[in-house]
């Protein structure tokens, strides 16, 4: 399973590594052949190249768009070895076989990461690159394929341990990496052109293609294995792009509860008003809104202190002094946003266990994307949820309307919900939640957990009426009977946001006017699973 390797055709846009590595594949007494910018570079070094328009006969046309595609190439790249007619078909061409191909592409990602204009992302699409790369990796029986620089130090030492040979597992293993290469290449384009052109309907290229971004030690259990890949293109702030500045590795559920935590805080524009939002176990237990941070935690924790126990808190602004000391009073698993302050920084610093991580930004709720699960034998994509309450309808169904106080409550309550595993009930006031159902069966069950968290919550306060009373709620999807409504009214909710749309919903208006509530109809639904 040994293959000799006599003649090499190097084309790199990246030309790290480049002349060393072709100097020692040139003192093995390998040929090589080379594209019009690797050719120069090889020749200033003073190796002896020959230049692809040599073997093709062609000169590099339309600005190098057509370089390499040629059967003088291809055929090269394609012949197999051991089998007399396409040894007949080199002969009868005049074509020499290429044993070692040398690419990596034109780049793309970087030009589209640079936010270059378009013509210059569309001329960074390289097309003879990738052909090559998948000819030669179709042909890993006799041929290598070497797609990454950081590759370059194991090939020359194979090939001195292996007398100028390169073994098959060796080959195999290249071609499977040249292959998940072209994948991830193809997947920016298609995710930059959807993006770029905003190209609606399934995508299926948007989903796959990541790249590995780091293996993780476990995943949600201990016997499950786990690692995050970044999906190409360029990325929404958040986890993703996150700078983390102490503690251990964030572990999978960290990564999850963290998006979840920050994708919630960001639906709180920070121009408007601070917002903290604390998870567990990808519910938030507790979203408020304040002055300041400060403030704002300490309400978001006053919503449910038990769960906020080792939770996730993310915040919509730069991280200060006097909220990481409050902060640091629990603890903490994980801290998200966008920046913090140098005080802030100190403060968590005595809290090595502590994560921290600084997004840089906030992601934009509204920006398209995907989310995917797999399921036996497939994967389930669809667009993420990018619809915010401030666009949606906002249609009174009761006689009486919302007050002011009631209305800015009802959108506060619904852009929380949205982060609420369904079925979802939200209990707010004054901007603060105040209970939270998440993720029951029945939409009667989650509306009784958080009307009983707020009456909890009042409990803790020595308050004689439940922190549900006065308050407004929120439900992810419609309530299919009165009773869940009703449920609210008793609990003392004063107005209600959710979808409509249900067959009964006009029992369920009725019932609303019978009780005195004001209540809101969204026209979208925020299931979450
Ligand atoms: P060079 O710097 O040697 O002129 O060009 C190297 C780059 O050209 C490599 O990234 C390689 O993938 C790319 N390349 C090679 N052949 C072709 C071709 O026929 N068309 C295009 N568009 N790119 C090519």
């Amino acid at each position: 399973d040994q293959a000799r390797v006599s003649r090499a055709l190097l084309s790199v846009s990246d030309k790290t590594g480049l002349v060393d590595f072709a100097r020692a594949l040139h003192g093995r007494g390998i040929a090589l052949v080379s594209t019009g910018g690797t050719h120069r570079t090889l020749t200033e070094a003073g190796l002896p190249v020959t230049e692809v328009s040599d073997l093709t006969g062609f000169p590099e046309m339309m600005d190098g768009r057509v370089k390499t595609l040629h059967p003088a190439v291809h055929g090269g790249l394609l012949a197999i070895r051991d089998n007399p007619e396409h040894q007949a078909a080199l002969a009868a061409h005049g074509i020499g076989a290429i044993d070692l191909l040398v690419v990596n592409l034109y780049p793309f990602e970087a030009t589209i990461a640079a936010d270059r204009p378009e013509e210059d992302c569309i001329e960074n699409i390289d097309i003879g690159g990738p052909a090559m790369i998948r000819a030669a990796a179709k042909n890993h029986a006799d041929v290598a394929v070497v797609t990454d620089v950081a590759d370059y130090a194991t090939i020359l030492d194979v090939l001195e341990s292996g007398n100028g040979m390169l073994g098959l597992d060796l080959r195999r293993r290249l071609a499977q990496k040249a292959y998940t290469r072209t994948a991830a290449y193809d997947a920016a384009i298609s995710n930059w052109m959807a993006a770029r052109f905003g190209v609606e309907g399934p995508q299926p290229y948007r989903a796959f293609g990541g790249s590995l971004a780091q293996g993780l030690r476990y995943g949600e259990n201990p016997h499950q294995s786990a690692a995050f890949y970044r999906t190409p293109g360029v990325p929404r702030a958040g986890v993703a792009t996150a700078r983390q500045l102490q503690g251990k590795e964030l572990s999978f559920n960290n990564f999850n509860d963290t998006d979840a935590a920050y994708e919630c805080v960001a639906e709180f524009d920070p121009a408007r008003t601070a917002a903290v939002a604390i998870i567990k176990h990808a519910n938030p237990c507790g979203v408020a809104e304040g002055a300041s941070l400060l403030v704002a935690y300490e309400r978001a924790l006053a919503c449910d202190p038990v769960s906020a126990f080792g939770g996730i808190v993310a915040l919509n602004r730069a991280l200060d002094g006097e909220a990481a000391r409050k902060i640091v009073e629990i603890f903490t698993e994980v801290i998200i946003a966008p920046d913090a302050t140098e005080e802030a920084i100190a403060i968590l610093a005595a809290k090595k266990n502590l994560r921290l991580l600084l997004a840089g930004g906030l992601p934009d709720p509204r920006a398209a994307g995907e989310t995917v699960r797999t399921l036996s034998g497939g994967l389930l994509v669809q667009g993420r949820d990018a619809v915010v309450v401030d666009d949606m309808p906002f249609q009174v169904v009761t006689k009486r309307a919302p007050t002011e106080a009631e209305a800015s409550d009802l959108r506060f309550a619904y852009r929380v919900a949205k982060h609420v595993k369904s079925n979802a009930i939200v209990y707010a006031r004054g901007g603060a939640t105040v209970g939270v159902g998440a993720g029951q069966m029945s939409r009667v069950d989650s509306s009784r957990i958080a009307a009983w968290k707020a009456r909890e919550g009042a409990d803790r306060l020595g308050l004689a009426d439940s922190l549900a009373k006065g308050a407004v709620v929120a439900s992810d999807a419609f309530f299919p009977f009165a009773d869940g409504l009703l449920a609210a009214a008793e609990a003392g909710a004063t107005a209600v946001i959710q979808p409509g749309g249900s067959m009964r919903d006009s029992d369920v208006i009725a019932a609303a006017d019978e009780a005195g509530l004001a209540m809101v109809f969204t026209g979208h639904r925020h299931f979450r699973h």
